[in-house]
């Protein structure tokens, strides 16, 4: 990994009295080493990448305090790392993105929370839900429930999220229960500052440690009949203690109101900000948060205390539940609560609000305001939804005439010069051979293959699960399906869950793995096959990975008998190695590792070295593709084939072509594909390819005086 992280890491040192200011991702960083933890893992993803990379660069602080520190090779092995706090009194949390990450953690939560912990264990998800998700839209809340784990949804503010933390690990330790908080994109990079504290070494750790193991207590394996045993203890002792330290700690927050005490509001503590930001367009709110009405702030979601709600709905007439995301979970259990208590208040929730979707500010002012307008009549007149409304509306009208024309929707992409880039067009050449084949997509950067222009796909079911999912397809297609996975998906799970489980059954196909030597599409976290950072500097201006061969090594371990690698931007022989492996009468399943490494990645390493050498007036030459306009026939095929951003159209100046030419912005990295696949297309010759050369040699300035007078003989 590249990015440098140490201003992110001289926060992590602040001591008692500082002030932290940053991001709130960097708070729960920041608050794991004031709770004392003994060890940190996790696996990376939007939107809490950010933990687990600050921690890795860490290491001489984590030494320093005896932490731990893994990046793990998945959820699940993140999920049983907390394993270690079953029978020891040290505290530990582990990250990751959900829901898909929970998914993968799945079995080793279960079998966490069965046996219930010692030590104090937190699991920081990264709730990756509404507009700017890049998941399935499903909820955390779902599996805190049925595995009986506390979930926190602290209030987004730096001073809320960091008492979270540190409360979740008394909470842990208070009923033995690993406890889940979930974050929102928007709490995740929220900007603010806390009063830090000391960091807290932990009295078992890396630089403590402890003479003898755990004893055997069989009653606290996940293994029946104890898991008998245990089911009682989650639903009742342990849960009973939860909601006592809940209530006695005072962890959901009461906002009195100002007026209207007849009617509330109860919130995910996760959503506040939203909703006071909805209550101010409402003229129910200012600024600094002061509010009209009663809110009920819930930082601890699961469980809820039906104490505290009884007494919140206490001498109102109506309450409504504002929960992001289906099904209406904690509505339904505040319903089963109010009933059972007798409570008469009507409950309002989903009944107004959309049932599924990202409830942002103006999606509950209009439901808020609703609510409102049926409970409080009397307001209806002051609620200022027009206002919020025509608002909206001038602010789209400023921007679309200060745009003057529409801006065209645009596709996220690959990066400018991305090697995985050229696989496609390959595989577009390939297709123009053989017709369309099934197609199993993946997660990662090539899923970008999914938009415009190549338009790949027939499925994704989940990370490093391609070839998994492709494998009945086989049995009813008289072509072998293809699988696209990278090399993060191929170590994350798609070693075993597809080229073992296909080698298992005997199947046929092609699985083809993206060797960019990074999980790239969460931050270029390195994987176990990523080029050894010693060996880059060597290569540093070669294009070519040149890591370990780990990828192959494992393919041949595992019995894989057909396997080529062959570097992306070689487009016809991609090509050709596509078709042989399509055309091949071996029966079984085929892989090609397409390497070429991240060119964000490579051009975060070249460009410092290419600076200091231009700095210190050595040779420094780089190539750049451009078009001549004159060849161009306007045809556009070398788009359609390609994709990259800096290769557009421009408007022609000849006055007799009418439709624009093709055009490469100065963002070209001159990574090659242009002059690829114009050569393995038979495109026009259009494509031209200049060196420029920095602080050049006396042979560099004689080749070019020598080049200009035979080009000036040439025209003459
Ligand atoms: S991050 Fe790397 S692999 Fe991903 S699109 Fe950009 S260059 Fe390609
Ligand atoms: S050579 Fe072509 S594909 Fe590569 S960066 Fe330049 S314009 Fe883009």
């Amino acid at each position: 990994m590249e990015v440098s992280f140490a201003k992110e890491i001289e926060k992590l040192k602040l001591g008692d009295g500082e002030t932290f200011e940053g991001e709130g991702i960097l708070a729960v960083t920041k608050a794991l080493l004031q709770s004392g933890v003994s060890y940190i893992g996790g696996y990376q993803g939007a939107p809490v990448s950010h933990l687990i990379d600050v921690m890795v660069q860490a290491a001489p602080q984590m030494a320093e305090l005896g932490v731990h520190v893994e990046p793990c090779t998945n959820e699940a092995s993140a999920a049983a790392m907390l394993g270690a706090s079953i029978m020891y009194p040290v505290r530990g949390a582990v990250t990751w993105k959900s829901i898909v990450g929970t998914n993968v953690a799945a079995d080793a939560l279960s079998n966490l929370a069965s046996p219930g912990v010692m030590g104090g264990t937190l699991i920081v998800v990264g709730e990756d839900f509404g507009e700017g998700s890049s998941v399935i839209q499903e909820r955390t809340h779902a599996f805190a429930m049925k595995s009986t784990l506390c979930l926190m949804d602290p209030r987004p503010n730096l001073t809320s999220i960091v008492n979270a933390v540190e409360t979740s690990f008394e909470l842990s330790e208070a009923s033995n229960t690993p406890v889940m908080m979930e974050l929102r994109i928007r709490a995740c990079h929220v900007q603010g500052s806390f009063q830090a504290k000391d960091n807290v070494a932990a009295d078992i750790s890396m630089t403590q440690l402890l003479a003898e193991p755990a004893p055997h207590v069989y009653e606290q394996l996940a293994h029946p009949p104890a898991t008998f045993g245990h089911e009682r203890k989650k639903s009742g002792e342990r849960m009973q203690a939860a909601r006592d330290f809940i209530r006695d700690r005072g962890l959901n927050e009461l906002f009195e109101g100002r007026m209207h005490k007849d009617v509330g509001l109860i919130v995910q503590g996760g959503l506040y900000n939203a909703l006071m930001r909805a209550l101010e367009e409402l003229g129910l709110a200012d600024a600094a948060g002061n509010c009209d009405l009663p809110i009920m702030a819930l930082n601890v979601v699961y469980p809820l205390v039906p104490d505290e709600i009884t007494a919140f709905v206490e001498g109102k007439r109506a309450v409504m539940v504002l929960e992001e995301g289906q099904p209406e979970f904690i509505e339904n259990e505040i319903g089963t609560i109010l009933r059972r208590a007798g409570c008469d208040v009507t409950l309002a929730g989903k009944d107004i609000m959309p049932l599924a979707g990202e409830y942002s500010a103006p999606v509950l002012l209009e439901g808020v305001g609703a609510f409102l307008r049926r409970h409080l009549p009397s307001l209806g007149n002051v609620l200022g939804e027009q206002d919020y409304d025509a608002e909206v509306q001038g602010l789209k009208e400023q921007a679309a005439r200060l745009l003057g024309a529409p801006v065209p929707p645009r596709p996220p992409g690959f990066c400018t010069g991305c090697p995985e880039r050229p696989f496609f067009s390959a595989l577009k050449l390939t297709e123009r051979e053989i017709g369309k084949v099934h197609y199993s997509a993946d997660i990662g950067c090539h899923a970008f293959a999914t938009f415009a222009p190549f338009n790949f796909g027939n499925s994704i079911l989940g990370y490093g699960m391609s070839l998994a999912s492709n494998a009945s397809v086989a049995s009813f297609q008289k072509k072998p399906p293809l699988a696209v996975m990278g090399d993060g998906g191929f170590w994350h799970n798609g070693l075993l869950s597809g080229v073992a489980s296909r080698l298992l059954n005997g199947g046929d196909g092609v699985l083809v793995i993206m060797k960019n030597g990074y999980t790239s599409a969460t931050g270029t976290q390195e994987v176990i096959s990523s080029p050894d950072p010693a060996l880059k500097l060597k290569a540093a201006e070669k294009s070519a990975t040149h890591g370990e061969t780990t990828i192959e090594d494992a393919l041949k371990g595992v019995g894989v008998k057909w396997q080529r690698t062959v570097h992306t931007y070689g487009v016809a022989k991609m090509r050709d190695t596509l078709l042989e492996a399509f055309r091949s009468p071996f029966k079984g399943l085929k892989v090609i590792v397409a390497e070429g490494e991240c060119q964000l990645e490579r051009q975060r390493r070249i460009k410092p070295i290419r600076a200091k050498a231009l700095a210190a007036g050595e040779r420094v030459a780089r190539d750049r593709f451009g078009i001549d306009e004159d060849t161009c026939t306007g045809d556009h095929s070398c788009i359609r084939l390609s994709g990259c951003p800096t290769l557009t159209v421009k408007p022609a100046s000849d006055p007799l072509k009418t439709d624009p030419v093709a055009h490469v912005t100065n963002g070209c990295v001159g990574c090659g594909l242009c002059g690829e696949v114009a050569h393995a297309a038979t495109l026009c010759p259009s494509f031209w390819k200049a060196t420029i050369i920095s602080n050049p040699t006396w042979w560099d300035r004689a080749k070019a005086r020598f080049s200009a007078t035979l080009a000036r003989g040439t025209v003459a």
